[in-house]
């Protein structure tokens, strides 16, 4: 019996995507051999490829002046490409730190270049993102960095920040949850594993006139504008992560597209969130309510022997992947698309049945 499966990340995958690929896995579509036997030059892997590279940007809404590629590395090594690429002599990055991921892309992007703070939450515990106007940019800042959702903290920005640079987003935890407002940015990137796919892949959408300034004094694997030109086929790229991708993209638009995923990640996380607030504190979020995740409800239980024997009545009731980072504790519930609202309804059946047992 396949379990309600609350992981943050790889996440659960829709089952009906997961059985169309069982079903073509050893011999795909008569050729004869798998996906993943065949040379990435044949025409049948490159009728897959270019599927998925189109789904991405018409699935995503993206304007015809982004350019996407997929890449290996997840979104870890867009940290480090991402000043490579974009800055130039004598320019900056900004970083807005919301968490444990924004924190990552700075001190990972400063081996790179030269990248500063522009707001940093820590000392506050990460418990929401800022306004534009607590932003402070420097001169020369050539971008700011956002993460739109902190996977760990369970905090989003609602709005992005308007501040008169442009921005570049790590969308990995909310990437196909939410419109994207392109005018505002030159890059946004995230790993496939948190709603669109397996691991093994990233998805960077770049702002053409973008593409054509960047950096070329990078090895090749390192450099966007090889990827884009090739249609992110340099090298051998990461076929069967990218299959899923497009099946996985192509499933989202069969049930609605953007605007349902982003309606049901606000209904989903609605109930959660309802449970928590309904609780008399029994149920506590960190969280500002301005800030709160749509994708990762984060709380805590009034002690630490009842987040264990909550977590553990959980997996009585077929429900995995609950416990909360290890750093932050508590349990996390990550609703990523392709759960299903059954499994929100059977959480929030748990949090009161828990909850009249307890308090
Ligand atoms: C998971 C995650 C990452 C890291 O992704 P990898 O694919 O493992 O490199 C980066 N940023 C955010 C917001 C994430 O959720």
């Amino acid at each position: 019996m396949r379990k309600f499966n609350f992981s943050a990340g790889p996440c659960t995958l829709p089952l009906a995507v997961l059985e169309e690929a069982q079903a073509e896995f050893v011999d795909y579509h008569g050729a004869g051999m798998s996906l993943v036997e065949m040379s990435h030059r044949s025409s049948t892997y490159d009728a897959v490829h270019m599927e998925a590279m189109a789904k991405a940007k018409s699935v995503f809404g993206a304007p015809d002046d982004f350019s996407v590629v997929f890449l290996g590395g997840g979104a870890t090594l867009q940290f480090a490409m991402i000043p490579m690429n974009l800055l130039s002599d004598g320019q900056r990055g900004a970083y807005v730190v919301t968490g444990e991921w924004a924190s990552k892309a700075l001190s990972d992007g400063s081996y790179h270049g030269d990248l500063y703070a522009a707001w940093d939450g820590g000392s506050e515990g990460y418990r929401r993102v800022p306004t534009a106007e607590e932003i402070v940019i420097e001169p020369n800042t050539r971008y700011l960095h956002v993460t739109s959702n902190e996977t760990i903290g369970g905090i989003r920005f609602n709005e992005f920040p308007d501040v008169g640079v442009r921005l570049v987003g790590d969308m990995s935890s909310d990437y196909m949850t939410r419109a994207i407002p392109w005018d505002l940015f030159d890059l946004v990137y995230g790993g496939a594993q948190k709603n669109l796919g397996p691991a093994g892949v990233d998805i960077t959408f770049i702002r053409n006139s973008v593409l054509e300034e960047t950096n070329r004094e990078l090895g090749a694997y390192l450099r966007y504008d090889i990827h884009a030109s090739k249609n992110s086929m340099y090298n051998t790229p990461p076929v069967y992560a990218i299959y899923m991708v497009g099946k996985v993209l192509r499933w989202m638009e069969s049930q609605g597209g953007l605007a349902v995923m982003e309606s049901q990640a606000s209904r989903k996380s609605g109930l959660v969130y309802d449970a928590i607030d309904a609780s008399d504190g029994f149920y506590r979020s960190q969280v500002d309510r301005e800030s709160r995740s749509h994708m990762n409800v984060v709380f805590h239980l009034p002690s630490e022997e009842l987040d264990a024997g909550f977590l553990a009545e959980a997996t009585r009731r077929n429900m995995s992947g609950l416990k909360g980072y290890r750093t932050v504790g508590g349990v996390r519930a990550s609703l990523y698309n392709a759960l299903p609202v059954e499994a929100v309804d059977a959480l929030v059946e748990l949090m009161a049945d828990f909850r009249s047992a307890n308090a």
